[in-house]
């Protein structure tokens, strides 16, 4: 595995590849890897001949008030994950490489970044699509693989290569979990052992959740008062949002007849944590995001 630190070399790289008719696969992080990140990784591996991976921890998805200086970094440990996963090239690069001083250009998709998220984290996205929009230009991959953990990242992701008529597919990747079904997250790291057992609750909440919609239920209230339930009698959890969307648009459903996504943000201690589950309606055409 090569590392690689310019933008100038990954393109050399890159085009080089492409020029020699080989498929670039992409998966775009912020490090501190865990399985969820290894397995897009794996599957970059099988999708593409090259498979190029950036750990970017990008200071414009963070606002002043978030954990961009204390978030969870190891080089070293990264580095050698990524490797035994088969990566070709590591791209790494600099903050000043990637945002020079007179750095002005941004990429905003508009409306399925408002809901969910985007109400708690208003420029979050802006910074998510504008990072992915550069990294693309200078990886050119032919396909880039995201976690569904993130579903409004990779539904507002989905909707910037389709606006701005980008050549690359987006692959959406199942959530992987601890085996007592905490989302894995780099955020995981700093919970305190109480905080950890009550996130629990979050795919416990959303477990529960999915047996009503399999018994039937409809009604959006009806389960988030259940979710809810769950969630408040948890002293060390503190709910940001809780939400049934549709799958595509993002926006609120009362009535579940389609695709939907039960989202949910919560807060352990200082450390905020997100979680959803799809839910594909038996008489429904797929959702645009798996
Ligand atoms: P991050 O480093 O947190 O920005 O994540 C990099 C990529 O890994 C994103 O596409 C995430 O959605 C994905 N990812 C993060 N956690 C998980 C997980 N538990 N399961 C699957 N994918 C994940």
């Amino acid at each position: 595995m090569e590392v690689i630190t310019t933008i100038k070399e990954m393109k050399e790289h890159s085009s080089r590849s492409r020029r020699e008719g080989k498929t670039i696969a992409f998966v775009p992080t912020m490090g501190f890897f865990h399985e969820g990140h290894l397995s897009l990784m794996r599957e970059g591996r099988k999708r593409g001949d090259l498979l190029v991976v950036s750990l970017f921890v990008n200071p414009a998805q963070f606002a002043p008030h978030e954990d961009f200086k204390n978030y969870p970094r190891d080089f070293e440990s990264d580095r050698k994950m990524a490797e035994e996963s088969g990566t070709d090239i590591l791209f790494a690069p600099e903050v000043s490489e990637m945002y020079p001083s007179d750095h002005q250009t941004t990429v905003q998709v508009e409306e399925v970044t408002r809901n969910l998220c985007g109400q708690s984290r208003p420029t979050h996205f802006r910074g998510v699509t504008t990072v992915v929009l550069m990294l693309f230009e200078i990886v050119m991959p032919h396909v880039a693989l995201f976690g569904e953990k993130d579903y409004q990242q990779l539904v507002t992701i989905r909707q910037m290569v389709k606006d701005l008529h980008m050549s690359v597919e987006i692959a959406g990747m199942p959530t992987v979990r601890e085996a007592d079904g905490l989302a894995m997250s780099s955020r995981n790291t700093y919970l305190l052992p109480e905080e950890r057992r009550a996130a629990l609750s979050l795919n416990r909440s959303l477990r529960k959740a999915k047996d009503l919609l399999q018994q039937g239920e409809q009604r959006a209230s009806r389960i988030l008062d259940e979710i809810n339930g769950i969630l408040q009698s948890e002293p060390f959890v503190r709910v940001d949002y809780i939400k049934i969307c549709d799958a595509d648009t993002l926006k609120d459903v009362d009535r579940i007849d389609g695709n939907v996504v039960i989202a949910l943000a919560a807060y352990l201690g200082k450390t905020r944590l997100i979680d959803n589950l799809t839910y594909r309606n038996p008489i429904s055409p797929p959702t645009k995001a798996q």
